[in-house]
């Protein structure tokens, strides 16, 4: 057919995730939790990184604009607004460590569930707890 190689693009092996047209050098993701799922929109660098593990590790904290919607069990409904953020900085003897949760706005599952190596950068608006007090102002 005459369109059929140019449709064939859009069809691109997946598993560094989708290109875009209006996401120019974005790369399509999906974290899978036990609860649902949450679509992120990866840079070119952290979609190397995610296709290793599939985890948030490497490459950290995902905000509400890197995210385009998600699918929860509960629900058995999927939304294309991001789920609620939540980030828990506690405090342990030999330092912290971070917990990032996603959760569904609807029914308050957790979607997914990851460990970050660092709470920097992250905006305070998403920090439920910060045992530590570093990255929390306490109002
Ligand atoms: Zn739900």
């Amino acid at each position: 057919m005459f369109f059929s190689v140019k449709y064939n693009k859009k069809i691109p092996p997946l598993k560094r995730g989708t290109k875009e047209k209006n996401y120019e050098h974005s790369y399509f993701h999906t974290l899978k939790g036990h609860n649902g799922c949450v679509s992120i929109i990866l840079t070119e660098d952290q979609a190397v990184k995610f296709g290793k593990d599939g985890s948030l590790w490497e490459i950290g904290f995902l905000p509400s604009e890197k995210i385009t919607g998600y699918y929860c069990n509960k629900c058995k409904s999927s939304y294309e607004y991001s789920p609620e953020i939540c980030v828990f900085i506690r405090r342990e003897k030999e330092g912290f460590f971070v917990e990032l949760f996603y959760k569904c706005k609807e029914c308050k599952k957790v979607l997914f569930f990851s460990d970050l190596q660092s709470p920097e950068g992250i905006d305070p608006k998403y920090i439920v707890l910060d045992e530590t007090g570093d990255y929390v102002i306490p109002t």
